[in-house]
């Protein structure tokens, strides 16, 4: 390298440079006083004794723990759940408590909630109203009917001698007052008793409570429960925000404390309910055929159904009067949730995670099928399997995919979406809808369940990096998988959004605008990035993992992911984090000139006569060529006495004078130069613009005039002097036809005609838009349909 060095310099001088291209550069972006390399100083917190420098939980670092004993009855004519809990609570902080904090989440469906009052627009939180002459009946219900009630109605707050305990509700936040401080390495046990209205899931009026609920099935005449945020739930006390009783605004899912359950579950005795946990109780609540073939399942190599759909559907007419209590236990939890219904086919497989089996289970009704009974529970398998790869081995004793038309996760169970039309036939939107939201789901297990970062404040910390493995593991189910998110491509019309639209993924859950955007896609798509691009697989996977290890049962913070994913990898990201995670800049870097070079040979046969092509190839003036014409004859052609030497003499004519110089030169070369100077390499000179502002490598593909290509890639690093322009330049041993910035598409480039030099022009094709809703298909036949009414028509054909 360094050798190479002093030969470039003693032939700096004598470069020849053959062409230069350049083409103006598009307006550049305002952001003139950026330094992306700036260190993340003032950004992140200082590190102490709870949270290192590193990244890694401190020699102090504590955090605390709730174990709750719940009794919980379902009414299944009323809708409504009726709960009395013993919550034992322990200070592991080095802090006296005078008062605990405890999350009444169901709160939000209060009819006075902060919820309702601070919505702005159908299903809009905040931002700016928009009233137009076209309302749906469901948009003015959302906004209007507050006929329901869904708040949690607190019947008593007891200590364990059943003495009141004074309390005080603060809209989604309950307080209760201590009878004396709480102090280190104390515990406090307390009981609550409530109720409250379970919200119908479809009603829009009640969206927020879509995270859970029930959904009623008209035509047979049964509900399906998906119990979630249904008890009061200890708010997470730490080292970094005190008492995380930030309220609940509908956006901001949950912040939440490890701890220990053992819930009874009592619903009608035809009911199959599915929970957090492992069933205490199977020969009280399952046939001796269920508890038969529920063994079978735990070495079964695909799912084993353990309640069929025919004895579902018999169980959907009957409607038992009588009860049945589940008993469920979990370990170092966050949460708990549950589902009940008799609609419930259940299937099941042992999955083998380290050793251990986990049980894959899915819940789901007949209205689901077969998409869930072929997919479902191979998905759960499949999600442990590889984000097990990724991270640490799923801990836990089962994992539960429930389809109750919803997404939503919770620890050892999840709701998801998926159901074919009645026919049995769906479109292809809806299976990889439904197989990509139980990946999703599943894979919230890691994170933040059990990697149990703060959701109410960052949103991207569990819905970014759990996105980014459902892409991995999509990518792992079929090579030709349609993710939707995690290709640099598919974020490039977000990053191009005006700016009032965006703001950096470094916001606060209830007030990111587009949280899908924001808060899912872009950092899973950064992630993306560092692994493919920054990184590398091996560094990036090596270091994800370090992060999901340190922080597993434990609270992590933005600032631990950040430090840990540097400190593992060996690599300053300072620049990368600052760039996509605390701006809103895109990437936009175009190629503005290329500078071609050859060294000059000084041999005069050569260069003399590459001068004489130069000087033939350019085309005569147009003066010059007009005057052949019009100037029948010049003055020296008129008459001879006025020629003299120059009229004849030729200044790329090869003279001796010009071969003694050139061979003298030689012979000034040592061996090594020499072989420099006969090697024949071509020199380009590349600036580079960045207009978008992020800051990026620099991948350059040549296509040699051979036809050949090859690709060299330039650390971000090329662009810690100046953010804004940048000079690059590549030797190469074969004329270059063409450079290409970002020929794989990997960095999310939003104007990808400054890419190429020479430019070229970007076809554009113009196509009418259908909307597609999410859920459903679209408007008319799937595919699959399509072809069964083809079959039909086409009869017996002749
Ligand atoms: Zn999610």
């Amino acid at each position: 390298m360094k050798h190479f060095y002093s030969l470039f310099k003693t032939y700096a001088l004598i470069m020849v440079v053959i062409s230069t291209m350049a083409v103006s550069a598009l307006a550049q972006s305002e952001n003139t006083d950026k330094s992306y390399f700036r260190q993340l100083g003032q950004e992140l917190p200082t590190p102490n004794n709870y949270r290192t420098g590193s990244g890694a939980p401190g020699h102090e670092y504590w955090q605390q723990r709730a174990d709750y004993d719940i009794k919980v009855e379902l009414d299944d004519e009323k809708q409504r759940i009726t709960g009395a809990e013993t919550v034992t609570y322990f200070n592991n902080s080095p802090d006296p408590l005078n008062y605990i904090w405890l999350q009444l989440d169901q709160n939000i469906l209060d009819k006075e909630s902060d919820y309702y009052k601070t919505q702005t627009g159908s299903g809009r939180r905040g931002g700016v109203s928009q009233l137009t002459d076209k309302i749906t009946t469901s948009q003015i219900k959302a906004l209007a009917d507050r006929s329901f009630d869904g708040g949690h109605k607190i019947q008593y707050v007891r200590d364990v001698a059943g003495n009141p305990l004074k309390y005080t509700i603060v809209k989604t936040m309950m307080r209760i007052d201590l009878p004396k401080p709480l102090r280190k390495g104390e515990k406090f046990v307390f009981n609550v008793g409530w109720y409250y209205n379970v919200n119908d899931r479809l009603n829009p009026a009640l969206a927020a409570g879509s995270r859970g609920g029930c959904e009623f099935f008209p035509e047979d005449g049964n509900w399906l429960y998906s119990i979630t945020q249904w008890f009061p739930r200890m708010a997470v006390y730490d080292d970094y925000n005190g008492w995380n009783h930030k309220q609940f605004l509908g956006q901001g899912e949950f912040s939440l404390t490890f701890g220990n359950y053992k819930v009874a579950i009592t619903v009608p005795s035809d009911h199959i309910v599915g929970a957090t946990g492992v069933l205490q109780n199977p020969q009280q609540v399952l046939t001796a055929e269920q508890q038969r073939r529920f063994n079978e399942a735990k070495t079964a190599k695909k799912p084993v159904v353990i309640v069929t759909q025919a004895e579902a559907i018999e169980k959907e007419k009957t409607k038992a009067k009588d009860k049945k209590t589940w008993i469920y236990q979990a370990e170092n939890v966050r949460d708990f949730a549950f589902t009940s219904s008799r609609k419930f086919i259940w299937d099941a497989m042992g999955v083998n995670i380290g050793g251990k089996t986990v049980m894959a289970m899915s819940y789901y009704p007949k209205e689901a099928n077969p998409l869930y009974g072929q997919y479902s529970t191979e998905a759960v398998a499949h999600t442990l399997r590889v984000y097990s790869k990724y991270t640490f081995d799923y801990p836990y004793p089962v994992a539960i995919s429930v389809e109750a038309s919803n997404g939503m996760e919770y620890p050892m169970i999840c709701f998801n979406y998926g159901r074919p039309e009645k026919d049995g036939t769906y479109s292809d939107r809806i299976k990889y809808g439904a197989i990509s939201v139980i990946i999703h789901e599943v894979g919230h297990n890691f994170f933040p369940m059990i990697v149990n970062s703060d959701e109410r404040n960052w949103t991207w910390m569990d819905e970014g990096l759990n996105t980014f493995l459902q892409f991995l593991a999509e990518q792992e189910w079929d090579r030709n998988y349609p993710s939707q998110r995690g290709f640099p491509k598919n974020i490039v019309d977000y990053m191009k959004s005006d700016q009032s639209e965006l703001e950096p993924i470094m916001t606060n859950s209830e007030s990111v605008k587009q949280l899908g955007p924001n808060a899912y896609a872009k950092p899973a798509t950064a992630l993306n990035i560092l692994r493919e691009t920054i990184l590398g697989r091996e560094l990036f996977d090596h270091a994800f993992k370090e992060y999901s290890r340190r922080w597993m049962f434990k609270h992590p913070n933005p600032a631990d992911f950040f430090r840990t994913m540097e400190d593992a990898s060996g690599i300053d990201l300072d620049w990368f984090w600052r760039g996509w995670f605390f701006t809103t800049d895109p990437v936009d870097i175009s190629i503005d000139r290329v500078v071609e070079g050859v060294f000059d040979t000084k041999n005069p046969e050569i260069e003399k006569a590459r001068l004489r092509a130069e000087r033939a190839s350019k085309p005569e003036e147009l003066g010059i060529q007009r005057n052949r014409k019009d100037v029948p004859q010049t003055a020296v052609e008129a008459n001879p006495d006025l020629l003299d030497f120059y009229n004849s003499y030729d200044p790329l004519a090869v003279t001796e004078a010009d071969k003694k110089a050139y061979q003298a030169y030689i012979a000034s070369l040592s061996p090594e130069d020499k072989k420099w100077l006969e090697s024949q390499k071509y020199f380009y000179q590349v600036d580079f613009s960045n207009v978008g502002g992020l800051v990026m490598p620099l991948i350059v593909e040549f296509e040699y005039e051979d036809g050949t290509k090859d690709v060299e890639r330039i650390p971000a690093e090329i662009w810690r002097i100046d953010n804004k322009k940048v000079s690059k330049i590549f030797v190469k041993d074969k004329k270059v036809k063409s450079f290409t910035l970002d020929p794989y598409s990997e960095t999310a480039d939003i104007d990808i005609s400054n890419n190429y030099f020479p430019r070229r022009s970007q076809p554009t094709r113009f196509e009418l838009i259908k909307q597609n809703s999410y859920m459903r298909g679209v408007g008319g036949a799937n595919p699959m349909q399509q072809q069964k009414q083809e079959k039909k028509t086409s009869g017996g054909g002749n």
